[in-house]
């Protein structure tokens, strides 16, 4: 198969959520900085149509290729040089 294959075979995997409330909004449901524009991107996700799709979509993805609010959930960038939550132990050298 070549890469071509493989492009075309995750288009066509892609749900069609052209009717999501999200569309031409890029920068109100990346900002996940901005709370006001987290919570209106939240409530936009809560009445879109096509919230099942979308979140399906989102579940199939890598996490780490997922950023902003999708599916009225926020994914934010992992941060450099945090791996993880802290040990709950202190280590023993
Ligand atoms: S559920 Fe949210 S992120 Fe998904 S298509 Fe609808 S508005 Fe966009």
């Amino acid at each position: 198969m070549s890469v071509l294959d493989d492009l075309l075979d995750a288009i066509y995997a892609a749900p069609n959520l052209t009717r999501g409330l999200c569309v031409g909004q890029h920068d109100l449901f990346d900002a996940v900085d901005d709370p006001a524009a987290v919570e209106r991107a939240l409530g936009l996700c809560a009445e879109c149509k096509v919230l099942t799709e979308c979140a399906a979509w989102a579940d199939s993805q890598p996490r780490r290729s997922l950023y902003g609010v999708i599916a009225g959930h926020i994914y934010r960038e992992p941060r450099p040089g945090v791996r993880g939550r802290p040990r709950k132990q202190k280590e023993t050298a």
